[in-house]
């Protein structure tokens, strides 16, 4: 047979989706969809016999993988996963985890709501006003607003306050928070001169007050939320700058990052609470809904009344408006800080202060379920990073399942691991697996043994 008697030997689209055979694949996908994942599949085997390889594919072939590429379109997520990294707030897998009442309240809202519907009198409201009273409460500020995250509150802020002027910010401060996130190229998009003053280390309130100028339209502090200058250093606290501010009838904007609303110092947290810097006396202060906050992602900005309303009436606010589903778990969240210890309902901040004793009963308890398993395991102490841009310096004890998967590469395990359903995230240390118990709830340990399971099954058959 030559070449082209080959190649007239593949089947032929229109003969394939109008056959028996595909009936039950088109009644899942549309007849467009099938036939676009269908034609690359067929040039492929095209091409292979053009050149002289390969052969004709079976029937069912051709249907298994067209079904099987539809079927991953239709599962493309995001999804839920097991985070058994120790990594509380990890970026990757989507920051905060959210507390049950917030997600009732996320599914809740997606129907119709009132977004922005007053009740009491039937007219128009505001989507800001759902948050902005507990928001208030909350922090001690008079007004509020929120956007789609800090990245953009921070936008916001600054373009608000300072566009087409200067602001003055420490040397020490100019942070890069990850991808494209950097403070110089926030403060360029919004229109703001940057003023660098001080040294990477050392900061004064005269370096401040020296680079203040008639084109000076803020003062601008930034929390190193992801990092620490340690040693010898000084950076002017908030106060200070907020009384220079005044003296000089400046704003001071303070972007926080993490964005804690509680004092946990007793557990060897040490972050300044939004709080605190709304009674120093920020104009505006920023911060994130997804990281120590434990809510969903946004970016929260409080401060005084004039201000916020000039936020609220900049075009760039409807830009960064933030959707319903985002707003009703907010709201959610932020109710649970209005309980006594209701912080502790918060999974972030659960998990952050989660006694070393019950996150070494779920490693027991996992360790228990693999044992089965043809793995070399062991309990291990541990240290679980905090992550997502909060607390660097923060040792948080914990207990980790360590897998020595022997023969095996622990490469090979995670990979398995990750193509799992739910997909199972661990971390790697020496080629070695480690399953960090202080990110897996009491729930998802047997979920979590399930995982490893499947994972070593699927290895086996291959
Ligand atoms: C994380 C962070 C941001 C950005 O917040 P997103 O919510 O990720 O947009 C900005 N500033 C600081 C100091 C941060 O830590």
């Amino acid at each position: 047979m030559d070449r082209n008697q080959v190649l007239s030997k593949l089947p032929k689209v229109g003969d394939l989706l109008d056959s028996e055979r595909w009936a039950p694949l088109l009644a899942r996908y549309s007849r467009i969809q099938v036939k676009a994942a269908l034609e690359p599949v067929l040039n492929q085997y095209r091409e292979q016999l053009q050149a002289g390889k390969g052969g004709i594919p079976a029937p069912d072939t051709l249907l298994h993988r067209v079904e099987a590429n539809l079927d991953r379109l239709a599962k493309a997520g995001p999804a839920p996963a097991l985070n058994a990294t120790g990594v509380i707030i990890h970026t990757n897998l989507g920051r905060a985890p959210l507390a049950p009442a917030a997600r009732e309240a996320a599914l809740a809202a997606a129907a119709y709501c009132n977004l922005e519907l007053d009740l009491a009198s039937g007219e128009r409201g505001s989507r800001h006003s759902h948050v902005e009273t507990l928001l208030c409460r909350l922090t001690g500020a008079p007004a509020a607003m929120v956007v789609n995250n800090n990245a953009g509150a921070v936008l916001l802020a600054l373009s608000t306050v300072a566009r087409g002027g200067e602001a003055v910010i420490s040397r020490g401060q100019l942070v890069e928070i990850g991808g494209s996130f950097r403070i110089p190229a926030v403060m360029a998009e919004s229109g703001v001169r940057l003023v660098e003053v001080g040294t990477t280390n050392k900061t004064y309130i005269e370096d401040y007050r020296r680079a203040i100028t008639d084109e000076t339209r803020a003062l601008v502090r930034v929390h190193p939320s992801n990092y620490r200058v340690v040693g010898f250093e000084h950076q002017v606290c908030l106060a200070a700058l907020v009384e220079l501010g005044r003296h000089k009838g400046l704003p001071v904007l303070d972007d926080l990052g993490s964005g804690i609303l509680v004092d946990l110092s007793a557990w060897g947290i040490d972050e300044p609470t939004v709080q605190e810097s709304v009674a120093a006396g920020a104009e505006l202060v920023c911060f994130s809904g997804d990281k120590l906050l434990g809510g969903p992602q946004c970016g929260i900005m409080v401060g005084s009344e004039g201000s916020v309303a000039a936020l609220k009436r900049h075009p760039l606010a409807r830009a960064l408006r933030c959707g319903k589903t985002t707003l009703a778990a907010l709201s959610a969240t932020l109710a649970l800080y209005l309980k006594p210890e209701g912080w502790r309902q918060v999974p972030v901040l659960a998990m952050l202060t989660q006694p070393l004793d019950e996150v070494r009963e779920r490693a027991e308890r996992l360790a228990k379920l693999l044992h089965p398993l043809p793995l070399a395991i062991a309990i291990e102490e541990n240290v679980s990073p905090v992550g997502g841009g909060a607390l660097p310096l923060h040792r948080l004890e914990t207990r980790v399942v360590r897998i020595d998967p022997g023969p095996l590469r622990a490469a090979t395990l995670a990979a398995a691991l990750r193509h799992g359903r739910p997909p199972l995230i661990a971390r790697m240390q020496d080629d070695q697996l480690l399953l960090d118990l202080r990110t897996l709830a009491d729930e998802e340990v047997e979920p979590a043994a399930a995982a490893v399971a499947s994972a070593l099954e699927v290895m086996g058959g291959e």
